[in-house]
């Protein structure tokens, strides 16, 4: 028997509001949220859920972390945008502290994540025609099947998820597109000598938190190196300790030539993403050729800068290897005949769902919105539980306790 959901007057609301004024471009879960607070989320009538899903991995560092809003609102009241037509006192010093920390020459601020994705195209492109002699208008991008970067026309002009791309072309050529965790495939492509990059994401996470064979991220290096191709890892979702390494490449030492990050650079209070490389790489781009009139703004800065901070002053790295560990090995304890597969790395972990019922995975979610849990499926019969990386040992197997007895309505 399935549950049917409950839904108040109050969240009826608002739900039915988003409905009727809001594109129907998301299909949310039946939960309207107004309070957020460390792992929990608090709906309209007052109810509190575990958030297992952080704003896909934007709220790494709990929800309304008060160190990040301190710095968010402190200097808010000081000055919020200057454009990059002045200086600010702020953009510098976050300049420094997030290139010394990552181990790079530069970095360019943007905001959202796929922003931040269409600036390494263009630095890969511009390196390709500057650097590695590409005829102009020839260079191509390397990308894997099934991968998710984000959602403007260039970059779901080499999504392979219909769902993404059908019907929004014409599509930008100059991608292409090779089978994931499969080295001998990079390398086919890179014989053309036109390749300039490889984007790829470290674990694919919008496909269902698929990990990569052991190797793959030292492979893809080792090919860029030897058919100079530049190595660029989309770390949005992966990165800033998420998978329990400050980047996901972290756990084959690799460092990649172009990195992307996004999502918890603000710890999920607004839109930051930043591309780091060499000088080699960014000084090919000058005044005038790229920008956004809100990248690197100082409440950006201010917030970035804290959100970093806070990731290490709290050893999130360490808790999220740990807790991710207890997670999976409490979810394979429950060896429950509707989960095929428990993956993950970190606190980025997914379930996959054995049911007859299509609907099983959305399902599940339902009951465990009515248990206390919020995650959302992904591609139909995935889930993925990625809580906030403040997580504590009580609370992982609180939840556990929460998705076994929630199991239930699948029998
Ligand atoms: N790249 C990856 C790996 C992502 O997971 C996402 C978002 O989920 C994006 C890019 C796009 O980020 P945004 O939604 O901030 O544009």
């Amino acid at each position: 028997m399935l549950s049917t959901h409950t839904l108040s007057g109050r969240a009826a609301y608002f739900l039915d509001l988003e409905e009727k004024y809001g594109a129907h471009n998301y299909h949310p879960l039946p939960v309207v949220l107004e309070k957020g607070d460390g792992v929990f989320v608090y709906d309209v009538d007052g109810k509190k859920y575990y958030d297992f899903l952080s704003g896909y991995s934007a709220v790494n560092q709990g929800h309304c972390h008060p160190l990040i809003l301190r710095s968010f609102t402190e200097q808010a009241y000081k000055l919020t945008l200057t454009s990059r037509a002045f200086y600010n006192n702020l953009l510098g010093e976050y300049e420094q502290y997030i290139t010394k920390l990552f181990g790079y020459d530069k970095v360019l601020p943007m905001n959202t994540g796929v922003e931040a994705v269409e600036t390494a195209i263009k630095l890969a492109r511009r390196w390709g025609y500057e650097n590695k002699g590409i005829e102009e208008n020839k260079a191509k991008i390397v990308v894997c099947a099934e991968n998710f970067h984000g959602r403007t026309s260039a970059v779901i002009s080499f999504s392979t998820d219909p769902s993404s791309y059908e019907k929004f072309g014409p599509y930008m050529p100059g991608f292409e597109v090779v089978e994931y965790n499969n080295l001998s495939a990079i390398e086919k492509a890179f014989q053309d000598k036109d390749v300039a990059g490889i984007l790829f994401e470290p674990i694919q996470g919008e496909a269902g938190v698929v990990v990569p064979t052991e190797g793959y991220l030292t492979g893809i290096r080792n090919l860029c190196d030897e058919y100079n191709v530049l190595m660029m890892a989309d770390e949005i979702q992966t990165g800033l300790a998420r998978t329990g390494k400050m980047l996901a490449c972290d756990h084959e030492n690799v460092r990649p030539d172009i990195l992307i990050l996004g999502k918890a650079l603000s710890g999920g209070t607004m839109p930051v993403s930043a591309v780091l490389c060499d000088d080699a790489i960014m000084l090919n781009i000058k005044p005038g050729q790229h920008g956004s009139t809100y990248g690197g703004n100082p409440v950006a800065c201010a917030v970035a800068i804290t959100s970093l901070q806070v990731l290490q002053d709290e050893h999130m790295v360490e808790n999220a290897e740990k807790m991710g560990l207890l997670l999976r090995e409490e979810l394979s304890k429950l060896q429950s005949p509707f989960i095929k597969t428990i993956r993950g790395k970190g606190l980025l972990n997914a379930i996959v769902i054995n049911h007859h019922d299509e609907n099983a995975a959305w399902n599940l979610c339902l009951e465990l919105k009515e248990n206390g849990l919020l995650a959302k499926p992904t591609h139909g019969d995935k889930i993925r539980f990625a809580p906030p990386l403040i997580i504590t040992r009580e609370q992982i197997l609180d939840c556990v306790q929460i998705i076994s007895q929630s199991l239930k309505v699948l029998e």
